[in-house]
């Protein structure tokens, strides 16, 4: 079973990277792909719980952002984690969201909600991405909402009053600096219109001629018409098909293994990759 798309602490997944391989290799998860937002920081610690029975890809999911303000993902796989421009926009994006925390707090601040920076950071590992999770788990451990969807649902969604964006680069930026590190570029669960505004049939044709490989269209947040459409983008510019789970530990309902990428489309991808190897214990 392949599963290209999880998250750890890292970010804002629940499980530390050793965790997360030793769940999958218990679940019969054979590649497994860390994916955490915008950080390679959970390379290492995923590499070193490495077993017999898992191969290990190494990734990253790149926040990125239309200029007409699309929140979109990017799935980096396999990229050279020293390509200084990649390292940098991964860079940018983290210290962004330090700053763009506090201003969604200061706006919760106005609406009557107590709750501070410091309740946040109380909720992150060392080093982590942060994200509007964490300031979700902040809000738990306050009893202001009763659990990270709650929160999402009624405060921190992308259309609240209180919602801010961080810096991120297009996707076309991001897709480019992937392939130049030698990574395969996986788009993320494109037409997850719970999520927000998502982008339109018509955008693929730039992100294809900036190196798209591929759509990730098995996805819980998929309805059967978005992977109608995504099957016919796949089959127009000869994309890549994928599926994964975005596993997030005990931060979503998403379970490892619930969607998968075919072995015959994960040797196409994999054989496009020159940044990294895959680790195979
Ligand atoms: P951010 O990167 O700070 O903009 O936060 C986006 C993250 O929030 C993504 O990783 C999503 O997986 C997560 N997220 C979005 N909606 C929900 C939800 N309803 N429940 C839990 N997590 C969510
Ligand atoms: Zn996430
Ligand atoms: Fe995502
Ligand atoms: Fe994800």
């Amino acid at each position: 079973m392949i599963d290209l798309h999880t998250h750890t602490n890292i970010s804002d997944g629940t499980d530390t990277p050793r965790e997360l391989i030793n769940k999958a290799l218990a679940q019969g998860i054979t590649t497994i792909g860390l994916t955490d937002h915008d950080t390679v920081g959970g390379w290492d610690e995923a590499a070193s719980a490495l077993r017999s029975g898992i191969d290990l890809v190494r990734g990253a999911e790149v926040s990125a952002q239309t200029t007409d303000g699309i929140s979109v993902h990017i799935l980096g796989l396999l990229f050279d984690p020293h390509n200084a421009e990649l390292a940098q926009i991964l860079t940018n994006t983290r210290d962004n969201r330090i700053g763009r925390m506090e201003r969604i707090i200061s706006k919760l601040n106005g609406a009557g909600y107590e709750i501070t920076m410091a309740d946040v950071q109380a909720q992150l590992s060392e080093g982590a991405t942060l994200g509007r999770p964490h300031l979700a788990d902040a809000l738990v451990a306050k009893k202001i909402v009763k659990n990270r969807e709650e929160a999402f649902n009624e405060l921190l969604h992308n259309n609240s009053p209180h919602y801010v964006g961080h810096y991120s680069p297009t996707p076309e930026v991001a897709i480019h600096h992937i392939k130049r590190a030698g990574g395969v570029a996986i788009i993320a669960h494109p037409f997850a219109s719970l999520r927000g505004r998502t982008i339109s049939v018509e955008s693929f044709e730039p992100l294809v001629a900036a190196g798209l490989d591929g759509i990730e269209i098995e996805h819980r947040d998929h309805s059967t018409a978005d992977r109608q459409l995504c099957r016919e983008i796949v089959n127009t510019f000869a994309l890549i098909e994928t599926g994964s789970s975005d596993y997030h530990g005990t931060g979503k309902l998403n379970l490892l293994g619930e969607s998968t990428t075919s072995p015959a489309n994960w040797e196409i991808l994999a054989a496009r990759a020159t940044g990294v190897e895959v680790i195979r214990a």
